[in-house]
């Protein structure tokens, strides 16, 4: 998992082909194999996590491009998840704004483009669904910049690169009048314009908890991203929970995200996007740790009902 890394957040509002976008990103980077169908929806499968009273909203999907790791971060649209879109903020360094030829910015762009802009991250513009015959993309882009300069954007990000896309024919382009052919202008988007991860492998381990799930083999796992340091499947280590308590334990399986799949790993370093077993009560916004000393990141405020499990 040495890779270089870029984490990006997709923030769109509803119906405007986050979903499909990602598959199509998905199919280029060849994560499927032939003849293998690719899931509907999968970005917004959360049927079986909504039966097990489990907040688990944020998808993490990765793609192998030119050598690098781009793992993309779904980011809920709703308001009512605004400590979930924090999070998801917090995890990555850059995010693909998708806004839809026809309709322009919505409330939901709005509402999560203004949390984008107050992390201070420098977004991607993608104007979707060019194919459909009233598209008006660059009215699309006019209106954004309009939307940046009024939720007072800093002139490096209303100074935004943007791109046109249809998501259903799979391809994005830099100009309207060249040939859309296929997803690769987005993907040199992510890693011209997302700066790698910021953190430093060489120092203690501290890893964030920013989603929850559960398998019936191993229990809770936690979902998050490694600020500093290295984790290792085996390893001791120390959760810091909300209330300062340290809880000790053995991190039982550590996995990477492969397409949508999670792979087994054995290590990963600082910057990586994990998914861990081992702390059965963790809980959002604690930090995994070193159990020699442990340092706690900054509890991420959750203003959403608490977790319940059966
Ligand atoms: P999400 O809610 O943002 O995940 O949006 P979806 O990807 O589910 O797409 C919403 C609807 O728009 C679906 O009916 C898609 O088929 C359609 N759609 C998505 N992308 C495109 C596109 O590039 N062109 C056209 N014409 N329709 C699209």
């Amino acid at each position: 998992m040495s890779l270089p890394i870029r984490n990006v957040a997709i923030i769109a509002h509803v119906d405007h082909g986050k979903t499909t976008l990602v598959d199509a990103l998905l199919k280029q980077a060849g994560t499927f194999r032939e003849g293998e169908d690719v899931p509907d929806c999968v970005m917004d499968s959360n049927d079986l996590e909504r039966e097990r009273g489990i907040t688990i909203l944020s998808k993490n999907t990765a793609v192998r491009y030119k050598e690098t790791l781009i793992n993309i971060v779904d980011t809920p649209g709703h308001a009512d998840f605004g400590g979930e879109v924090e999070r998801v903020l917090g995890m990555v360094d850059g995010c693909l704004l998708i806004v839809d030829a026809n309709e322009g910015p919505m409330p939901q762009t709005r509402f999560v483009l203004k949390k984008a802009l107050e992390k201070g991250l420098r977004p991607i513009v993608l104007v979707n669904k060019i194919d459909r015959p009233r598209a008006d993309p660059h009215a699309a882009v006019d209106k954004v910049l309009d939307l940046f300069l009024e939720l007072g954007a800093d002139d490096d990000q209303c100074d935004f690169p943007y791109l046109f896309a249809s998501g259903l024919e799979g391809y994005a382009k830099e100009t309207l009048e060249e040939e859309g052919v296929d997803m690769q202008p987005l993907f040199n988007a992510f890693l011209r314009h997302v700066p790698p991860p910021v953190g430093d492998a060489s120092k203690s381990l501290q890893l964030q908890v920013t989603t929850l799930d559960y398998s019936e083999y191993v229990g809770r796992i936690v979902i998050g991203k490694i600020h500093n340091g290295t984790i290792r499947v085996g390893q001791q280590a120390a959760l810091v929970t909300e209330t300062g308590e340290i809880v000790k334990a053995k991190i039982s399986k550590l996995m990477g995200f492969e397409g949508l799949k999670r792979i087994d790993i054995e290590e990963a370093t600082a910057g990586n996007l994990v998914a861990v077993a081992g702390f059965a009560n963790a809980n959002i916004g604690e930090t995994i740790t070193c159990p020699n000393e442990p340092q706690a990141l900054p509890l991420i405020k959750v203003d959403e009902p608490t977790l319940q499990m059966t």
